[in-house]
This record gives structure tokens, sequence and C-alpha cells, in this order.
């Protein structure tokens, strides 16, 4: 029997997991490599609300936990290892464990995620998911009537200010220089909002709370003055990396690192290689956008297979 595989899943967040579902139901019998986080960015979440199909929401872990266990169920082979290597130069692609164990596959689907970029402060992360997050969509609901801060001055930190604008008296915006880096109309949009206050040159000195925020030091970097905002919730919007870099020497990428498929599918230009979720996106990074790329992705693998002939 051959050694190589139909289809290796390189991640096991909601992309990696939908893509798992439909290629083990279309017969690949895929082999997912779950990386050093399974279950991907949901795990450092609390209440996911806004996932169709949980009236009630559902806790992130245990939403990971359903995605798994319905990808086994049709007999999804999970590793739990790291994948530190590859190459897609011929036909039949390479992946090297980090125990530099070799598999071969006649398709990959990558579905390696993003990891939001943080201060770096240790109050940043004593708080985290107890008012420090680093997405508005998914956490900005919990701070419903309270005032809140957002770090950033990029396209996400704008659309994540407006959007909590709408839900908080008062949003705090934290811009590190005399200007901002989102696009001339999102800045538009938060200069409109008449609750959002853009703190100018000003950077986070310390998130304040032991088991919830409550408030946050911030130092003008023109001045030196420090002063203490009243809030309970702390939103970083600095950016996202996705994790990419192993493929590099490879795929086609944006200069962040996004990889570019071509439009409308999770085709990559190397042949039998497709990517999703958020490794992919940089613009949406929703669970339910990452699984329906997932699902585009298997979708894909499965008819080029097809068409190659060999299933
Ligand atoms: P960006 O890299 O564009 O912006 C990051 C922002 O965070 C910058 O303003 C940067 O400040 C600031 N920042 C970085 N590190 C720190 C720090 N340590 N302390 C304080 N501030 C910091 O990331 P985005 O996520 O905003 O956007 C990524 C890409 O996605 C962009 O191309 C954007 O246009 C796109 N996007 C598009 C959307 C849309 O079209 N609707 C929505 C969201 C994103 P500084 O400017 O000083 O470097």
């Amino acid at each position: 029997m051959s050694d190589i595989r139909n289809c290796i899943i390189i991640g096991s967040g909601p992309a990696g997991y939908t893509a798992a579902i439909y290629a083990a139901r279309a017969g690949l019998t895929p082999l997912l490599f779950t990386g050093a986080e399974p279950g991907g960015q949901l795990m450092i979440t609390t209440d996911v609300e806004n996932y169709p199909g949980y009236p009630d929401g559902i806790m992130g872990p245990a939403m990971m936990g359903e995605f798994q266990k319905q990808a086994e169920r049709f007999g999804t082979e999970i590793k739990y290892e790291m994948i530190n290597k590859v190459d897609f130069s011929e036909s039949v692609h390479k992946i090297w464990t980090e125990s530099d164990e070799l598999f071969e596959a006649h398709t990959i689907i990558i579905s390696t995620g993003a990891s939001a970029k943080w201060l770096g402060l240790p109050s940043e992360q004593r708080l985290m998911n107890k008012g420090v997050s680093a997405c508005a969509v998914c956490d900005g609901f919990f701070f419903k009537g309270m005032d809140v801060a957002i770090v950033g001055a990029g396209d996400t930190a704008a659309e994540e200010a407006t959007y909590l604008a709408k839900l908080c008296p008062k949003v705090h915006m934290l811009v590190r220089r005399d200007e901002m880096r989102a696009s001339k109309i999102m800045q538009e949009r938060v200069h409109d909002m008449p609750n959002i206050e853009v703190h100018w040159n000003t950077e986070t000195v310390e998130v304040l709370g032991e088991e919830e925020v409550e408030g946050v030091r911030v130092r003008n970097n023109k001045t030196g003055e420090e002063s203490t905002l009243d809030v309970k919730g702390f939103f970083v919007a600095i950016g996202h990396k996705p994790n990419t870099d192993i493929f590099k020497p490879w795929l086609e990428m944006d200069d962040v690192g996004y990889l570019l498929v071509q439009c409308g599918s999770a085709k990559t230009k190397t042949e039998g290689v497709f990517a999703s979720g958020d490794a992919a996106d940089k613009v949406y990074r929703q669970a339910v956008t990452a699984a329906g790329t997932g699902c585009m992705a298997a979708l894909d693998a499965e008819r080029y297979l097809v068409e190659k002939g060999i299933l």
C-alpha cells in the first residue's frame, strides 16, 4: 500500500476541522496535524455567541471539541504534532513534523490560522479573557453599557472602535503616534462617532485589576504625563500575524504573510495545495468564515484528486 496520503490538513481551528469533515465524508481519509495549539484561537476565547446553530452560545473550547468529534466520526486521523518544514516542489507534497518524521500527500490543506499581536505587558497577559481581548466583534457584546479602551490605529482598530461605540457609552482609542494608519474613510467613521475619544501619542503602561479589568494606565509619549482611564474592557487591535512562515519558499503571500488564493476558491498557485481560514484572510477572521473556506478547500482538494485520476 502506498504511503502517499490523499489529503493532509495542517491546523485544527474551524477551518482545519471543517476541511476534515468534508474531506473525510468524501472518502479522502484525511490526516490532520493539530499544531502546537490544538483548536486554534477559539481555545483562548470564552463564550462564542455569533456562530450560527448555538442559540445559547457555546464556550470556544467546547465548540472546538465538537468540531473535532465530528471530524473523527467520519474517519479523520488526528496527530497532535507541529509541522515545521514542507517541500511543495513536486506533485507529491512533503511535510515534516517537529520530530522530523516525513509525511507525503497528493493534496495539502493549510489552515494554520493567525495569531493576534499583543503589547507584551504582564498585566495584559494576566487579564486575558477577564476584560482583555483581541477581538471586539467576538467579545464587545460582553461590555455593553460599559466604557472600554482600544489600542491601535489601523483599519482593524478603527473598525473595532466604531463597532464598540455602538455598544459602549465611551470608547477610548489609544494611538501611539499623532496620526492613524487606517484608511481615510475608516478614520472619518471614527471621528464621526461622538463617543470615541482618540488619545494621540498615547501608550499603555498597565492594565489595572486582578480578577477583572478595572482601568488602564496610559502615558502621553510627548509630555510623559500619565493618567488612568476608567474602563472595564481593554481591546488590543495592533495587527495579526498569519502562521505561514514555513510556506514562504513555496507559496505566494502578501507582505504580511497572508496566503494568496485564486479568487472564489481555496487554490494556491501550487497545484494540490489549498489555503483556508485566517492564514489566508486578513479581513473577516471569523470562525464561521474560516469554516466556510475550510469547506471550500476540501471540495477543491477532492475535485483536484478526481481530475488527476487519483481518487
Ligand atoms: P495594521 O498593521 O494595519 O495596523 C496596526 C496598528 O497597530 C498600527 O496603527 C500600529 O501603529 C499599531 N500598533 C502596532 N504595534 C503597536 C504597539 N505596540 N502599541 C500601540 N500600537 C501599536 O493592522 P490591522 O489589523 O489594522 O490591518 C491589517 C490589514 O488588514 C491592513 O492592510 C488593513 O487595511 C486590512 N484590514 C482591512 C479592513 C477592511 O477593509 N474593512 C478591516 C481590517 C483590516 P503605527 O501606525 O504607529 O505603526
